[in-house]
């Protein structure tokens, strides 16, 4: 091997090394892949995390797979989103997992909803006629930053008492991570103040939070009541009110099947945005970066650019 070839080998191997969290103090578990990432962005090189649900899978219905138990049987921490976006999987696996840890009640236990300001309260009680509805609002607040930090804030509190050793590290990674969103959202806001009184049709109740932050007006849903898929009759009406309206996108996750969307935003016609729907902590991405990627998506949709 040429001394070159070596020391490019050695450098690979270093960095494999370095890559690898030094020794996890916190075995964190979290029901959603942007609050993992949350979790990693403060906790760093010390703690473990792994997200229950993929970024490729509906928040709402996720397989409770015995394989995630065991996972939740070693944690230290379970962090879930709350106003009960878990409420169909979550406790089985949080109950069938014997680890009193992580049980309800207990420190090792987190839900971070009340870090926020819930949107889309309902004003009267609710019941299962009206589809999927949160009795205490609208869970998808994570894809406006400004509830991330809030929600970070949260997350270094509750690692900070449960790993008291680390404090400073969990500060100062929670500093520098509201530093990095905090200038990056200047950006963001600029690119995309076009996006300001903006009508545009979604597939689900996802964009309450995103549309608060960024001011567009989301004007109807494809799904006729949250997490009912869309109907023929409910669709040619989302149609009329579109073009009524003049519908300038049309916005869903990449879990969600396209057809009817594609179908909608050929017709209006407006472009399909597909919002990337959580960070792909697994492939090593950053919840920074996922709200980039959003960020380019709705820049081109502005465009006339599809996703
Ligand atoms: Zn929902």
């Amino acid at each position: 091997m040429s001394p070159f070839r070596f020391l490019a080998a050695l450098s690979a191997a270093l960095l494999c090394l370095l890559s690898l969290p030094a020794r996890a103090d916190l075995r964190v578990v979290a029901s959603v892949p942007d609050l993992a990432a949350l979790a990693k962005e403060v906790g760093g090189d010390k703690v473990r995390v792994i997200t229950l649900a993929l970024p490729t899978q509906d928040p709402h219905f996720v397989d409770a797979k015995p394989n995630l138990a065991l996972e939740l049987n070693r944690a230290d921490l379970l962090l879930a989103i709350g106003l009960q976006l878990e409420i169909g999987w979550l406790p089985t696996l949080q109950n069938g997992a014997r680890n009193p840890r992580i049980l309800s009640g207990s420190p090792g236990y987190m839900e971070v909803s009340p870090f926020i300001r819930p949107l889309e309260i309902p004003p009267t009680a609710v019941d299962r006629s009206q589809g999927d509805v949160h009795p205490g609002g609208n869970p998808h607040f994570l894809y406006d930053p400004r509830n991330a930090v809030k929600v970070a804030q949260g997350l270094a509190d509750r690692m900070v008492t449960l790993d008291p050793q680390n404090a400073d590290t969990y500060r100062a990674n929670l500093a520098r991570f509201i530093a990095q969103v905090d200038k990056a959202r200047a950006g963001w806001e600029q690119r995309l103040t076009g996006m300001k009184g903006v009508p545009v049709v979604a597939y689900h109740r996802t964009t309450a939070y995103l549309a608060d932050w960024l001011g567009f007006t989301t004007i109807a849903y494809l799904e006729p009541k949250p997490g009912i898929p869309p109907n023929p009759a409910h669709v040619a009406q989302v149609l009329g009110q579109s073009r009524q309206l003049k519908a300038r996108m049309v916005l869903q996750e990449d879990y969600y099947p396209n057809t009817t969307a594609r179908l909608v935003s050929n017709k209006i016609p407006a472009p399909l945005v597909v919002m990337p729907a959580g960070t792909d902590v697994r492939g090593g991405q950053t919840y920074f970066q996922r709200l980039d990627e959003l960020v380019r998506r709705l820049e081109n949709g502005l465009k006339g650019q599809g996703t």
